[in-house]
């Protein structure tokens, strides 16, 4: 099968190949893989710029979406749409960047109504992580009504999607960027203002003006302490992200002053009936014609180049990998 197989021997090496499927993981469920995606831990892996590879060789993709070619698992029949999403895929898993995927079935979530293959995977890590950090805002009381959400590293994959899935639920949606030229696409999805994301990226005072409802962070370090310390009386930070630094230069002001919940997020290893509601309100949500905006696709040869201009944040939106290409 045709794949890209991440080998250390001892140079790291991220290359397009063709593997033996004998050299597949064990698992109950095979897999033939027609779209997956690049997520920014997967760029991480295909350059080897963090350590996320953890079992060589490895194919990478933490995302896969495709048809079930053989099971020995009672509940997945042959012939269904199913996608994995995380549980180590790409990083001790084989996982989305070859023809065939094999694994265990409870990983395979059926794709649901609304969405095939490739919709899915336009979705993919980064809209299911966005989901969940709309569901840890839900479930802190933060409505739609609340005020301001702010999404940082908004033009990314998973501040896009973000905004679409909020501004969908009538939430009022103000877009970070540091990419001013991406304003109309931002005001697109949904978002109603669009600032700069300078206002953050700086060391800041413990406390600031209570501007945020709540917060969607996908980049971590000083803007996710400056979001927490804009963030207005109990309200809601849902992390996810660590695109400016895995650092966190806060003070304790904002939860103790102001009873702010700063939400840590995890798609990886999130339980399975947390996935699927995720899944099943995204499919309510966003459909074909929503995603096609943010989403571009290219096929396997195409994302190395694509993973270093992801790492570089030129990447908009979302970027889908047609194994068939
Ligand atoms: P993208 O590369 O698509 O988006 C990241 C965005 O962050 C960029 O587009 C840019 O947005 C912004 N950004 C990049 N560099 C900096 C910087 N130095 N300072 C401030 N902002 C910056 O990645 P994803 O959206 O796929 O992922 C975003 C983050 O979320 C990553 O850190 C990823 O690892 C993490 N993640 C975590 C998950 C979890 O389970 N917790 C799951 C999925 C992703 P702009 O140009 O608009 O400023």
């Amino acid at each position: 099968m045709r794949a890209i197989l991440v080998t250390k021997d001892p140079d790291y090496r991220a290359e397009i190949t063709d593997v033996e499927e004998t050299g597949l993981p064990e698992g109950d469920v095979l897999v033939d893989v027609e779209f997956s995606t690049l997520n920014y831990k997967d760029s991480l892996a295909l350059t080897g710029a963090s350590p996320v590879v953890r079992s060589f060789p490895m194919v990478p993709g933490v995302d896969l979406a495709g048809v079930v070619a053989m099971s020995s698992d009672l509940g997945t029949a042959v012939g269904s749409a199913v996608m994995v999403n995380g549980h180590g895929l790409g990083e001790i898993h084989w996982g989305g960047y070859a023809e065939r995927a094999r694994l265990p079935a409870d990983w395979a979530i059926p794709i649901p109504e609304g969405l095939d293959a490739r919709s899915a995977m336009a979705v993919g890590t980064a809209g299911y992580t966005a989901m969940l950090c709309v569901m840890a805002l839900e479930s802190h009381g933060v409505v739609p009504d609340a005020g301001e959400i702010v999404v940082t590293g908004a033009a990314g994959g998973v501040g896009s999607m973000a905004i679409a899935i909020l501004s969908r639920l009538g939430y009022d949606v103000v877009a970070s960027t540091g990419r001013t030229s991406e304003r109309d696409y931002l005001l697109g999805l949904g978002a109603h203002e669009v600032i700069d994301r300078g206002e953050f990226s700086e060391p800041g005072r413990p406390l600031g003006k209570e501007r945020w409802a709540g917060a969607i962070d996908t980049v971590g370090s000083h803007t996710l302490a400056n979001v927490c310390a804009t963030t207005r009386y109990g309200g809601t930070v849902a992390a996810c992200g660590l695109a400016q630094g895995m650092d966190l230069p806060a003070t304790v002001a904002p939860f103790i002053l102001r009873g702010v919940t700063l939400a840590g997020i995890d798609s990886v290893y999130c339980p399975r009936p947390i996935r699927v509601t995720a899944w099943r309100r995204i499919s309510d949500l966003l459909d074909a014609e929503r995603l096609e905006p943010m989403t571009t696709s290219i096929g396997l040869a195409e994302v190395f180049d694509a993973a270093e201009e992801q790492l570089e944040g030129r990447i908009r939106g979302r970027v889908v990998i047609d194994l068939s290409r």
